[in-house]
């Protein structure tokens, strides 16, 4: 699978950049007109609307948009869908997602391919961690995003997979530097702008951290609810109604993010 990810991804070319991205650009790049790359890393497919508004806004600036979905979605069963878990699960989940990216004008999605939850039978997890940190490698390496997206220590809901997703992602980005000089943001919404108890479940953060904030549109949210309308297996039709407005509200029409490095302070001791 990462294998066919690197021969894919090798006839993709092309970045530059919007907005605060343009102020760093070298100006060689600039003068080619070529467009920004945002790459999102999550862990299902469906997360990618958690922080969907944003990824349209982007995607309408002119930004290639790229969502890379680290597990199938194969134990993501529903009483209502009556989809068993499995490949006929995963083949719908991939169906939903693409319809999603579409709606959100993305770019076609990418799916990693590791079991939901990262469960397998031969080598467990351990192997399942090293098969995402090759295949974000890959990713950064032949993509060579700008931006790169993920999961904060948070996860949102606090899954099990959006941490080890954007655990690994943090750790690969970290490693090393990466062509493109790109930066790494987590998404995330802040304490205390979940006002109905009854959304409470959501994982938060104090927004002195979360200082970069993005203005999003009607028309963002409204690529939004399309989004959520793809993804019937996993929510019913009220929910794909609600949710959507829940996080336009709770937004209040700004998506915000943490830097991965808040200010580089440079320093020899923990305490000054
Ligand atoms: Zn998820």
């Amino acid at each position: 699978m990462v294998t066919r990810i690197i021969l894919v991804l090798f006839i993709i070319s092309g970045h530059s950049t919007p907005e605060n991205l343009l102020a760093r650009m070298p100006s060689r790049e600039k003068q080619k007109g070529k467009s920004p790359i945002l790459l999102a890393i999550f862990a299902h497919p469906d997360d990618e609307l958690l922080t969907g508004a944003a990824l349209a806004h982007y995607a309408a600036k002119n930004a290639k948009v790229y969502v890379a979905i680290a597990t199938d979605g194969a134990l993501g069963t529903t009483d209502f869908a009556n989809i068993p878990a499995g490949s006929r699960l995963v083949a719908a989940r991939q169906e939903e997602m693409k319809c999603s990216a579409k709606a959100l004008g993305l770019e076609p999605p990418i799916f990693i391919g590791l079991p939901d939850q990262m469960n397998a039978a031969t080598g467990g997890l351990p192997a399942q961690l090293d098969t995402l940190r090759r295949a974000v490698s890959s990713l950064l390496t032949t993509l060579k995003p700008d931006v790169i997206v993920t999961f904060g220590a948070e996860g949102w809901t606090g899954h099990p997979d959006h941490l080890l997703t954007g655990t690994i992602v943090t750790e690969v980005f970290a490693s090393r530097q990466w062509p493109g000089n790109p930066k790494l943001y987590f998404s995330a919404l802040p304490t205390g702008s979940i006002t109905k108890t009854s959304w409470a479940k959501y994982r938060t953060v104090d927004s002195s951290y979360l200082t970069i904030k993005v203005s999003l549109d009607e028309a963002d949210y409204l690529k939004l609810r399309a989004a959520f309308n793809c993804h019937q297996s996993q929510y019913r039709e009220t929910v794909r109604q609600k949710l959507p407005v829940f996080l336009e509200n709770t937004q209040n029409h700004v998506a915000m993010f943490r830097p991965f490095l808040h200010n580089k302070v440079i320093g020899n001791s923990l305490f000054e």
